[in-house]
């Protein structure tokens, strides 16, 4: 290609409403332009490295025998409304209709569309295990697209779905995308994390995410330096601390009664510790949180309180409810442990209104003792139940809110004075925790998530009724998997992790083009040379870019340098018949004869791609 016959849109300045890296070299190298919020078109450039990712890929799913599809990605809604993520996909999901009135659905994700055409075809367990994906457009709403193509709002997805008659022959499809995936991370030149998480519903370890480490990463990794576990903040767990008490005494039980005490205006933690005299690892703090969607079965909760009777007047799932949570005081609730453990959608902190109907008090005097409207969790920090129902109690002595405003409890004993609805793990696990594998102290990196494996189980093929018949003639339903990767944000990642202050360095097996041709002017003999050297590498397979602009030599190589073409061969009159050939990540060129420098090139090509593989 010549630079004359495509489109170099390069840009001096530093795009001001670029922040990372990644954002200002895709908008200065000309790569994207932004058409809208959360919305942006690839230009040439940028389009030949992003087909790169998209057929590295390509290739590895093909290699583990993922079969490629193209479903639409405008579906009907009534997919939704079967397996009913109509309602729980929030504003994040494009919903429109048609002019016959059909309900529509710009894919955010496509397990309906693919449990829906595989529920077409699926007879018989001899068409099993299936595993179809797509590399195609998705639109989520997010509220705040930003950082460019990483987190815009469309954008485009790799999305393996997978069918399987055995939990077994999920495992191995899980363990091939896993090695899948690992293959194509390195093919891109790019350092995963891979974090997993045991997902508690389906045991072992059925969710992992490839995590690339970056500042303004939204996850925080939780990371052992010792048996490498990793996990993201969203599930990490933890191994119990014992709660110490003012004199750094293990909390011993009181046999004292609960005693009120006024304190006006002592609300938070740090207050508290200061009025009281003791450590926050003494307090029980009670935060009330507004439940979304929670599929757990309140109905069968123990106990005649009135937040039971209440929801069993009512439908059998509330869409809302509110439940009370209980941490220790020096702790903080992780709001995605909370949904999990909850089977909600979606958990946010009550406003003030409802937190004095709903426990008596404003918030920071809310406690766990007489609670009757709204169900209680503990954390495991406080107290865990175990199977015959009984408690193992971790907080001894302590002090609570007093459920009214400006009153506090003290010697407030779980088990004694108040017992939980469930308990469940909900702390947030920080750096410094410690491992519960073996021991060694946490440490923490901010990451942005690039591919996402996950066992699905049944939760499709049951909603949706998929069913196949198995040897003996059985109606079964399959045990289904997906695997995702964003391609932008892959795309993204990859010039994060390699540029310098001139501009993007790109792996030899994304570069838009592999060697750069820059004579210095496009005239005479050193024409000639050029578009010898050009013809040569172009024959041999090689993606050759020839700048044949008329411009100062400094402009072209500060262009060819912020684009990140890897190899540069310089054709001056000054050097002929030799060329200079320069690595965009080395800082010295060598004089080649302009003889030998195709057969050069080549190899370094061949050998760059080589050590990617
Ligand atoms: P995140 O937590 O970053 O929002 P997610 O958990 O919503 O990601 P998935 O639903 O698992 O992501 O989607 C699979 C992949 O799609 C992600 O790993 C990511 O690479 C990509 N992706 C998700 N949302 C976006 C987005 N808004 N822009 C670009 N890529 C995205
Ligand atoms: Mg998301």
């Amino acid at each position: 290609m010549k630079t004359s016959n495509t489109l170099i849109a390069t840009l001096r300045e530093l795009p001001a409403e670029a922040v990372i890296a990644s954002h200002q070299l895709m908008l200065r190298a000309g790569l994207i332009r932004k058409l809208s919020n959360g919305l942006f078109a690839y230009f040439p450039l940028g389009l030949k490295s992003f087909r790169k990712v998209e057929n590295i890929i390509r290739e590895e799913m093909d290699a583990i025998g993922a079969l490629e599809c193209r479903p639409p990605v405008i579906v009907p809604g009534e997919l939704w409304r079967e397996s009913g993520r109509w309602d729980t996909m929030g504003a994040g999901m494009l919903k429109m209709k048609n002019r016959v009135d059909q309900e529509l659905v710009v894919s955010p994700t496509a397990e309906e569309a693919f449990s829906a055409l595989v529920r077409d075809e699926l007879e018989s367990y001899k068409q099993l295990p299936l595993t179809l994906y797509q590399i195609n457009t998705k639109y989520r709403d997010e509220i705040r697209p930003r950082y460019g193509v990483m987190r815009g709002r469309e954008f485009t997805m790799k999305d393996a779905y997978s069918f399987h008659t055995t939990a077994e022959s999920l495992d191995k499809t899980y363990l091939d995308m896993e090695a899948a995936y690992k293959r194509i991370f390195k093919r891109l030149g790019l350092s995963v994390i891979p974090v997993s998480a045991d997902s508690g519903a389906m045991g072992g370890s059925g969710s992992e995410e490839f995590m690339v480490e970056s500042a303004v990463g939204d996850d925080t990794l939780i990371l052992c330096p010792q048996c490498g576990y990793a996990a993201n903040t969203e599930k990490a767990v933890c191994a119990a601390d014992e709660a110490l008490d003012k004199n750094g005494n293990k909390q011993v039980a009181t046999e004292l009664p609960i005693g009120k005490v006024p304190c006006p205006g002592v609300e938070t933690i740090a207050q508290m510790e200061e009025f009281f005299k003791m450590p926050a690892q003494q307090f029980i703090k009670v935060l009330i949180y507004k439940v979304y969607n929670s599929e757990l079965d309140l109905r069968n909760a123990p106990g005649g309180q009135a937040w039971k009777r209440e929801m069993n007047q009512g439908a059998p799932h509330y869409p809302v409810s509110f439940f009370a949570v209980a941490i220790r005081g020096d702790l903080e609730i992780n709001e995605a442990k909370l949904a999990a453990a909850l089977k909600a959608s979606e958990v946010e902190l009550a406003e003030e209104s409802d937190v004095i109907a709903y426990s008596g008090a404003p918030h920071g005097f809310v406690g766990p003792v007489g609670l009757t409207k709204v169900p209680l969790l503990a954390d495991l920090s406080v107290m865990k139940q175990k199977e015959d129902g009984s408690y193992e109690i971790y907080l001894h002595d302590t002090v609570t809110g007093g459920g009214s405003a400006d009153v506090d409890n003290i010697h407030v004993e779980p088990g004694r004075d108040f017992t939980p609805y469930m308990t469940a793990d909900v702390r947030t696990v920080l750096a410094g925790d410690k491992c519960p594998h073996c021991g060694a102290e946490f440490y923490s990196k901010k990451g942005n998530e690039l591919g996402h494996i996950f066992k699905l189980g049944y939760k499709y093929s049951k909603t949706m009724n998929l069913t196949y018949l198995d040897e003996n003639g059985k109606q079964q339903a399959p045990i289904m998997g997906c695997y995702g990767i964003g391609v932008d944000r892959a795309l993204a990642s990859i010039i994060e992790e390699h540029h310098d202050e001139n501009g993007i360095i790109w792996p030899m097996s994304v570069a838009p083009y592999q060697v750069a041709i820059v004579p210095i002017k496009y005239d005479g003999d050193m024409k000639k040379y050029a578009d010898e050297l050009y013809e040569q590498l172009t024959k041999m397979g090689i993606e050759v870019l020839l700048d044949d602009r008329n411009e100062r030599p400094g402009v072209k190589f500060k262009d060819m340098d912020l684009i990140g073409i890897p190899v540069r061969i310089v054709v001056g009159d000054k050097n002929l018949p030799n060329v200079e050939v320069k690595l965009r990540n080395e800082k010295d060129s060598q004089l080649v004869p302009v003889t030998e420098a195709g057969e050069k090139v080549f190899s370094i090509v061949q050998s760059a791609l080589a050590e990617l593989r």
